[in-house]
């Protein structure tokens, strides 16, 4: 049976868009814990102050360069293009600069080699997978979630599992627990600002589903080490849950 890393027999990743402020408490809550997730962030977006309004009425606002500085320490921070467009209609020359420039501005601003991008809305297509490899980009992850545990084969059309907010989680979580499938990942994809929208602060950890009934919160912090490998340990750079290039790399036969 192959394994990760640690002979762990499953992965759990959780990769969250935009920086946005709820992203401060949301990354002490992973720290605390041992977790590392990957960070999606629009590096204009976050030079300008963007804000916008939530359904619920709450403003949604970027983390300034400055408020991110040091704060993703330890995770993973890929790029999410510069301004969060719809990509469908870019030109070509459009798509690179929003993908290659926001590459660029963060590798600066982090003083970290870039390798993931993560597209914004729900619009993804081989256009954008040939850019994003073109740009350097080790994977590219879609919006579009596979809801299974198996991982993706190909990593410029990387799926995740499923969303935070979807209502389906718990059972979702509960059948990765469960499950005996090989190289199980848990892949979770959100944004920090759901936490407050949806009410899903713990105490002390994150509930990873609604909190419909007491019994069945599950919150967020490692506590089945025996089974989960949680991220990728001291090599914060290679996400191998994210970039099947790099897992192979890690997988024991
Ligand atoms: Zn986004």
């Amino acid at each position: 049976m192959k394994t990760y890393p640690g002979g762990k027999k499953k992965a759990f990743q959780i990769t969250y868009d935009d920086g946005v402020l709820q992203d401060v408490r949301f990354v002490q809550l992973l720290n605390k814990y041992g977790i590392k997730g990957t960070f999606n962030l629009n590096s204009q977006l976050m030079q300008q102050e963007f804000s916008w309004v939530h359904p619920n009425g709450m403003e949604v606002r970027r983390l300034s360069p400055q408020a991110a500085q040091g704060l993703y320490d330890g995770h993973e921070i890929a790029s999410h293009t510069l301004t969060h467009p719809y990509m469908q209609n870019l030109s070509d020359s459009e798509l690179q600069r929003q993908m290659k420039a926001d590459k660029d501005n963060l590798e600066q601003m982090f003083g970290v080699q870039v390798r993931g991008f993560a597209v914004p809305f729900d619009y993804y297509d081989d256009r954008i997978a040939r850019c994003a490899k073109d740009c350097g980009f080790a994977y590219a992850r879609k919006s579009e979630c596979s809801g299974s545990f198996t991982p993706g084969t190909d990593p410029y059309h990387w799926q995740t599992g499923i969303y935070h907010i979807d209502p389906n989680l718990t059972n979702f979580v509960a059948d990765f627990l469960n499950t005996e499938e090989e190289l199980a990942l848990c892949q979770i994809v959100g944004h920090s600002y759901d936490l407050d929208a949806e009410n899903l602060w713990g105490n002390d950890g994150i509930y990873l589903c609604r909190p419909v009934c007491p019994q069945r919160h599950l919150v967020l912090h490692p506590r089945r080490t025996d089974r989960l490998f949680v991220s990728v340990g001291d090599d914060a750079h290679i996400v191998p849950t994210h970039n099947p290039v790099g897992a192979d790399a890690h997988i024991r036969p």
